[in-house]
């Protein structure tokens, strides 16, 4: 028997279950989640690293963040979960001139944004603010003390609790198959023991949204990439108030607040391939190892735990900048993947745009750089810099 809502979401994560609250705070509360997962959170949302971050290089990620910011703050008293806010900030640090340069650029465009408190360091403050890190090879950093962790779980289940208590219904273990257009329109979504009829349908489908579209027949890239965090045990001499600490290419570190004490290790390996791979390779954790015990003054023997250590999927788009907006053709599809490292910061903005979007059918200043057709004029995301 067909079912019927106004919108149907394709995904339960952490993107899909911000909108679906905000669509109900909208007044629309008509919404179907439907996640092919038995349980929520078990896409990319509950394999991320929990960081979220005001120092980008572009003005819009920028207001993106700081509209998030403020949502986190008052998320317990939104959704009645506590999302874990620790501010302790986010340090890149520059062992180049090179990238000094870049940073002061950055921090450039953070000030002209209002970003008041990112600040540039020179290398005695950034020895006063983490005794515990190397920094004979530091030539500055730049540190925001607004940046720093969440708990991406605990984020999506508040979401999901309040969309629920106002409406919103949530179809586990079922799988959008099938997108029905007729005459230009989406119709319906169908899968094994699903036909939902839909006016409108949201493709929130993480790294899995490729296939939706490609089914669609729109030609957009999206690619789901492998992401991995090596995890130690128990890590005393990394402080529970550090920093999420940046080298200059990318390698980064956090204490796990979380998993036990530890600290967790994460950098981008360029040569992973497009693929749907999600398991840890041990091989590449013995390498981020290696430069944990070069960055740590006193690193000890650290040992890489393969309980806390993992593998997820990033959905990569050409710039590494969502997809946010109305498809053209068919209507009555909007778009919300490809946050690369990014979705659970960004979930807050999105979540409201894409409500927005649907209920006054028309895109917020906010979110118009993130435009699924952006290309077509040239995307105005700088290429390289802070970009992770
Ligand atoms: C290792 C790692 C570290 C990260 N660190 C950070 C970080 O520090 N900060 C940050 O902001 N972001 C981080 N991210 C990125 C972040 O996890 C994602 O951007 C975010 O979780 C995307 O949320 P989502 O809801 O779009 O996707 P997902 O959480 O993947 O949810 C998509 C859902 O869609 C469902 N689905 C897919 N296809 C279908 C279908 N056909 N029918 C029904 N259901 C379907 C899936 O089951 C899934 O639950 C990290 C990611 C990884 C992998």
């Amino acid at each position: 028997m067909s079912d019927r809502a106004r919108v149907g979401i394709i995904g339960g994560g952490i993107v899909g279950s911000s909108i679906a609250f905000n669509l109900a705070n909208a007044g629309i509360s008509d919404v179907v989640v439907i996640d092919r997962g038995p349980l929520p959170g078990w896409g990319s949302t509950g394999r991320a690293a929990g960081g979220f971050r005001h120092q980008f290089p572009h003005p819009a990620d920028i207001a993106f963040s700081r509209f998030a910011f403020e949502r986190f703050r008052r998320f317990e008293a939104d959704t009645g979960v506590d999302p874990n806010l620790r501010m302790h900030g986010y340090l890149f640090l520059a062992q180049s001139q090179a990238r000094l340069d870049q940073l002061r650029g950055i921090h450039q465009v953070q000030r002209q944004a209002g970003l008041s408190e990112a600040v540039m360091l020179d290398r005695e403050s950034v020895a006063e603010l983490v005794p515990h890190v190397v920094v004979d090879d530091v030539l500055g950093a730049s540190f925001c003390p607004l940046d720093g962790f969440l708990d991406p779980l605990y984020i999506m289940h508040g979401y999901a609790r309040a969309a629920r208590a106002r409406g919103v219904r949530f179809r586990l273990g079922q799988e959008v198959e099938r997108v029905v257009v007729t005459n230009g329109r989406v119709q319906k979504l169908q899968g094994p023991g699903l036909d939902l009829e839909v006016e409108w349908a949201v493709v929130a489908a993480g790294a899995w949204s490729g296939r939706l579209l490609r089914q669609l027949g729109v030609e957009l890239q999206l690619a789901p990439v492998r992401r991995q965090i090596a995890g130690t045990h128990p890590l005393p001499q990394l402080p529970s108030d550090s920093p999420m600490t940046f080298d200059d290419d990318g390698f980064h570190f956090r204490k796990d607040h979380l998993g036990g004490g530890g600290a967790n290790l994460i950098w981008e390996d360029p040569a992973e391939p497009e693929s749907f791979n999600q398991e840890f390779d041990v091989a590449f954790g013995a390498v981020l190892r290696e430069r944990l015990l070069k960055r740590l003054k006193d690193p000890g023997e650290p040992l890489l735990s393969p309980r806390r250590s993992w593998a997820g999927l990033y959905a990569v788009t050409p710039d590494h900048h969502p997809y946010i907006g109305p498809l053209r053709d068919p209507a009555g599809i909007v778009l919300a993947a490809g946050f690369s490292g990014h979705g659970v910061m960004h979930s807050p903005a999105t979540g409201w745009s894409v409500a927005q979007m649907i209920a006054n059918q028309e895109t917020p200043d906010l979110t118009a750089p993130y435009s699924p057709y952006r290309f077509e004029r040239g995307s105005q995301f700088p290429a390289t810099g802070n970009i992770y």
